[in-house]
């Protein structure tokens, strides 16, 4: 569905996009992460034909972008793009307008996109009225009016409460249920676990790793992660070294990858002669992989 070569992007000296090749099969949800300023916006900008790349290609269904490729894509940005005083109708009739919808095409759009977006009953309602999590739902449901192929979300649950992005996720589902290709980006990586297909982690505008999470866990050789609270520290390090387990930190905590499950006496025994406060056993999760990829990049 997307493909992406080799893609570069500079401002003056610095290299925003660095190299960056990706490929999103259709129906996929692809989760795009990277801390702020890694180039994800940048990437979606020049997926959309807004801003040029200094060299690499960008096709969508086996076509370089154009003016054509457009209409394939439908984009929630970061921002919401709506006007505040239109009602949500109003809001999704100016989109469908600006797609060259004609205005039967538009009328049914607008009411199975709002159906869609559960904001139906809202339809009349000004865009300033709604709660925040219902903004972002009609900035998603501008980036479907035209059902494109593939949907990109910069961010969609920024900000917002569980509830508000529980809808959201319920309605990301729905779309990979029609077969659309969602390519996002988010900084709550339980978000992608749940989400995504297919996760890249950029920094500095480059790729550093990219897969399904199955690949992405072969990252961290370990079967499952020990936090344990202690003020022996460095007796537990050592201790749990002479085991085979490699030390970490996650948040200040002290965590160690294990090479095999072991049952938790099994786990006690090895630390014998160190007071262990508290013991806490994790599964490697997308946090740990993306904290691993992105450290020691
Ligand atoms: P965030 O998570 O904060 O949205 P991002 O990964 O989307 O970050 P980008 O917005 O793509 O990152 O920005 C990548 C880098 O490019 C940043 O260092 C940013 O300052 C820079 N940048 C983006 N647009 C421009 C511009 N028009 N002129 C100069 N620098 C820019």
């Amino acid at each position: 569905m997307l493909s992406i070569i080799n893609l570069n992007k500079s401002y003056g000296k610095v290299k925003v996009v660095n190299d960056l090749s990706l490929q999103i099969d259709a129906g996929e949800i692809y989760g795009l992460l990277g801390a702020n300023g890694a180039g994800k916006t940048t990437t979606i900008n020049m997926i959309c034909n807004l801003i040029k790349a200094d060299s690499g290609q960008i096709k969508i269904n086996n076509q370089p972008i154009s003016a054509a490729t457009k209409k394939l894509i439908g984009i929630a940005p970061q921002e919401n793009l709506l006007y505040k005083t239109l009602t949500c109708a109003e809001n999704l009739n100016f989109f469908a307008t600006i797609y060259g919808l004609d205005k039967k095409t538009r009328q049914q759009q607008i009411q199975s996109t709002l159906a869609a977006v559960n904001l139906l009953d809202r339809a009349k309602s000004p865009v300033e009225t709604l709660s925040g999590g219902m903004q972002r739902r009609l900035n998603i449901a501008v980036a479907l009016v035209h059902q494109p192929k593939l949907v990109i979300l910069d961010e969609p649950t920024a900000g917002l409460d569980i509830e508000a992005r529980y809808e959201i996720w319920e309605l990301i589902w729905q779309l990979k249920k029609q077969g659309i290709t969602v390519l996002l980006t988010t900084h709550l990586l339980d978000e992608a676990e749940r989400l995504c297909n297919k996760i890249g982690i950029l920094k500095h505008g480059k790729m550093l790793a990219e897969g399904s999470l199955a690949a992405l866990r072969n990252i961290i050789p370990a079967a499952e992660i020990l936090v344990i609270q202690t003020t022996q520290e460095a007796e537990a390090i050592a201790c749990a070294q002479a085991h085979g387990f490699t030390p970490k930190r996650y948040a200040n905590e002290l965590a160690f990858w294990l090479p095999e499950p072991l049952e938790l006496p099994e786990i006690i025994a090895r630390f014998a002669g160190i007071k262990i406060d508290a013991i806490a056993r994790q599964n490697v999760r997308l946090e740990h992989i993306y904290l691993e990829v992105t450290q020691k990049n």
